[in-house]
């Protein structure tokens, strides 16, 4: 059985496990430098603010205290992120990230009344450990655990799991209610050739004949109505990677725990993801960066970390993500570890057609664009990586204008919650902290926010 844990409205939720008086209010998470709204609570989709809306629309409701609208923290989302694979990693015998809030678990051996149980106790242990809202859909496939999910959220009955079971009549009504571009891999392009052969619902094109569809269409999505019958024939990373994130990772040859080949490696998926990235048009707002121990290797120490890295505005510029990624991976690599796999993903995509006509925020790219296009065009014609790009020099610390954001909890020493009875309490366990911080870099004479990407806190 395959599980998909997805965080509900996962920004906003990250905030509110450290502002739970946000909790039932209307909240917003901007972009970078507060341009416009990236995430939404519930109560703001329920006020009809879309997303993308510019943050200046939205003043006048924020200073009337109508809504909230916060900085993003990437930072703080990167590090629940990491904090929800590991509890789903210690849980579950083998899971896959999928993004940013969406992992993959593989259950085997389990009847579907225990994974519906274990569903249930994963989605209280998550509430429970971490503060967050989280949906769990179950099923025999990729495909319909992705719908599975869907139906968790959209409706209340399921108490946040549910398991579909491929052959029983909610699969059946589910999937006649579902249009056939909202599964998984079927692009708004693809439904569209497929309605002209009558194919609508995702219900007609798992009773659509196989044979055809790969005639017709391709192997993959001859797949996908497979899977929709509950047949499991698709990888991953077969398919169709979605609008909003793309990931390239792939396996080392050989474990490795240098750095420089390590970085190797993420640069030349950098690069792919940003030759992919320009391919859909799109820009990416963050970058994240994932390195993995072998965990059938039980005799080695394992870890799996990941950083992510908020870019100063979207970008789809090489030069850009190969920093991100430098950054992300000087915060994660110890040396001491022998890593296996390492992988990109970019992270929250906007359509740079649309961005670049935005005048509230001209996209600092005017030259780039004709370099890209054609590092682009000689690589596809003379094969990949005939021009990469080099070694970057440090850049100065990105200067992001982040009013309204919100003490990065988790991952730095001086921006812990504070607890207190009174506010002189807090005042002086704040002074008596910023003492101990001064004393303990000197001590080691570096600064403390290089060790801040240890797993648990120390009190
Ligand atoms: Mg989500």
């Amino acid at each position: 059985m395959i599980g998909l844990v997805d965080a509900n409205n996962f920004y906003v939720s990250c905030e509110r496990v450290f502002q739970p008086q946000l909790e039932g209010r209307p909240v917003g998470v901007m972009s970078n430098n507060d341009g416009c709204v990236i995430a939404r609570s519930a109560e703001l989709k329920a006020l009809d603010i879309p997303m993308g809306t510019p943050a200046f629309k939205l003043e006048g409701l924020r200073q009337r205290g109508e809504i909230h609208l916060l900085s993003s923290n990437y930072e703080l989302y990167g590090d629940m992120s990491a904090r929800l694979a590991q509890l789903l990693r210690d849980a579950c015998p083998e899971i896959a990230p999928y993004s940013i809030d969406e992992m993959f678990v593989y259950l085997e051996g389990l009847t579907a009344e225990q994974c519906e149980a274990l569903g249930k106790q994963l989605r209280q242990r998550i509430r429970r450990h971490l503060g967050l809202p989280v949906c769990i859909g179950l099923a025999t496939t990729h495909t319909l655990a992705k719908l599975a999910n869907h139906l968790a959220k959209q409706d209340p009955h399921y108490e946040g799991v549910c398991l579909l079971n491929g052959q029983d009549h909610t699969t059946e009504a589910m999937l006649k209610r579902t249009p056939v571009g909202s599964v998984w891999g079927v692009g708004r392009r693809l439904a569209e050739r497929l309605a002209i052969g009558g194919v609508n619902t995702a219900w007609d094109l798992r009773e659509s004949d196989e044979k055809l569809l790969r005639k017709r269409f391709s192997v993959v999505l001859a797949r996908t109505a497979l899977e929709l019958r509950g047949i499991p024939c698709l990888e991953m990373n077969a398919l169709e990677q979605p609008r909003q994130r793309i990931m390239t990772s792939r396996s080392f040859g050989q474990m490795t725990g240098a750095f420089t080949e390590v970085h190797n490696a993420l640069r030349r998926h950098a690069q792919r993801s940003a030759e992919k990235l320009r391919e859909q048009r799109s820009l990416a707002r963050a970058v994240m960066v994932f390195l993995k121990t072998n965990r059938h290797r039980r005799d080695q120490p394992q870890y799996f970390p990941q950083a992510l890295i908020a870019l100063p505005s979207p970008s789809d510029d090489t030069r850009v993500i190969l920093d991100a990624v430098r950054q992300g991976l000087e915060q994660i690599h110890r040396p001491r570890y022998r890593f296996m796999k390492a992988g990109v993903m970019l992270l929250d995509l906007v359509d740079a057609e649309q961005y670049q006509l935005s005048l509230l925020h001209p996209p600092t790219r005017e030259r780039h664009p004709f370099l890209m296009a054609t590092v682009d065009q000689i690589n596809q014609r003379m094969g990949q990586g005939t021009i990469s790009f080099g070694m970057t020099d440090a850049p100065a610390a990105w200067q992001l204008r982040c009013a309204h954001r919100s003490d990065r909890f988790t991952t730095r020493w001086d921006e812990l919650m504070k607890v207190g009875t009174h506010p002189g309490a807090v005042a002086a366990a704040e002074a008596k902290q910023k003492q101990k911080l001064k004393q303990n870099q000197k001590k080691h004479q570096q600064p403390l926010t290089s060790a801040k990407r240890v797993a648990q806190p120390r009190a």
